[in-house]
């Protein structure tokens, strides 16, 4: 018998939320809310309190406002956020160099090589635990297993400051009767669709043949077959190479007229801008999908010679790529931008190059600067300050 990997998964418990918290103990036992705290802005995290009001993530602030008009608002403070991640993801690495990412406050590591020094598997999450909580304040909920699938699961299962460990040989007790809910990745149509099948639990799932599953739902269901029977080897990644940055909207009233769309299609070209320019990324390939009302979908890329993350040259190409040919009106509209030359997994400072930077990278960081500390309404182009409210 082989012996197991051991993967710890480890999840800040309302991580925006609590920090504010932390920063002003004033806010303690109250219901906070951090979010957009523009007109159509929606939530990013809430505190428990306030999730016990029915405010969650994703939900639009002005939902939110009528659920809990007692909620204290608050704007992302991503600078804070980032300063706070660092020093969380630093005491990850003093337990084993392969820690991978999955968002400021989120990551996967596999201590299996870390057994030896540190001791067994539910002792790392615990000492991680008491690490955090001691050099920030704040707590993290640990889920340990043989399998980052189930290593997921367990840390949101016993939240805030949870430790969740499936021995190994226990893996289908704990994951059969959960909701199908819980498989990690699984949209809403796919769970509306099994249910529609009659399934409830992971474990009725994972009993169905695979053919039929595979008949019905193709790979993305083969996948989940797979994840519903523990079937999951996929390695802890330290370093996540990314491969695309990309934002697409999903209207809720479509689009038409060219105004609108040139609007939109600047609207996205600024965030995906910021986004490459926050990975210190620049793309050679920029792609546009576009969606009609009818549900029928186009691509379209252009190749550069020439790398970039301006999001005025990302404009300027995206008019060039929309495909006059077709017809709207237009329910979704996407960038994105690929084929990264020299791709970076760690930021880098250029300590070798003198500080000049050609103006308009200048201003175009101070515009990412001011949004990081006043959320997405601080600065845009002046056409988009009258942006219709269409965003879903
Ligand atoms: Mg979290």
């Amino acid at each position: 018998m082989t012996s197991p990997r051991w993967i710890i998964h480890l999840d800040m418990d309302a991580f925006y939320a609590s920090v504010e918290v932390l920063d002003n103990p004033s806010l303690k036992g109250r219901p906070v809310i951090v979010g957009g705290l523009f007109s159509r802005g929606v939530v990013s995290t809430a505190s428990y309190e306030a999730r016990a009001r029915g405010v969650h993530s994703a939900l639009p602030i002005a939902r939110a406002k009528k659920l809990c008009p007692e909620g204290v608002y608050l704007p992302v403070r991503m600078a804070r956020y980032q300063e706070i991640s660092s020093i969380v993801m630093s005491v990850f690495r003093r337990y084993t160099p392969l820690v991978e990412p999955l968002s400021l406050d989120e990551a996967f590591l596999d201590v299996t090589g870390s057994l030896k020094l540190f001791g067994s598997a539910p002792d790392i999450a615990a000492a991680i635990k008491k690490d955090v909580f001691s050099e920030t304040g704040l707590t993290v909920s640990a889920g340990v297993a043989t399998q980052k699938h189930l290593a997921k699961i367990a840390s949101g299962h016993k939240k805030p400051d949870g430790l969740t460990i499936i021995e190994e040989g226990q893996e289908q007790d704990f994951l059969w009767p959960l909701p199908l809910s819980k498989i990690w990745g699984v949209g809403q149509v796919t769970q509306k669709t099994l249910e529609s099948w009659g399934l409830k639990t992971i474990g009725d799932l994972a009993s169905l043949p695979v053919e039929a599953v595979v008949k019905k739902l193709g790979s993305s269901g083969y996948k989940l077959w797979l994840l519903a029977n523990c079937h999951d080897d996929r390695a802890v990644e330290p370093e996540r190479v990314i491969k695309s940055i990309g934002h697409e909207d999903t209207y809720a009233v479509d689009i038409e007229d060219p105004e609108s769309v040139n609007r939109e299609l600047l609207a996205l070209a600024v965030k995906v801008g910021r986004r490459l320019r926050a990975h210190e990324l620049k793309g050679l390939t920029v792609t546009l999908k576009v969606r009609n009302n009818e549900f029928k979908t186009w691509t379209r890329s252009k190749t550069l010679s020439q790398p970039l993350d301006d999001h005025q040259e990302i404009y300027r190409l995206v008019r060039e790529l929309f495909p006059k040919d077709k017809k709207g009106p237009w329910r979704l509209l996407g960038i994105s931008v690929s084929n990264f030359p020299e791709i970076r997994t760690q930021p880098q400072r250029d300590l070798f190059t003198p500080h000049e930077q050609p103006s308009d990278l200048r201003l175009l960081n101070a515009m990412d600067t001011i949004n990081e500390r006043f959320g997405q309404s601080g600065l845009q182009p002046a056409s988009l300050l009258d942006k219709p409210d269409l965003e879903e």
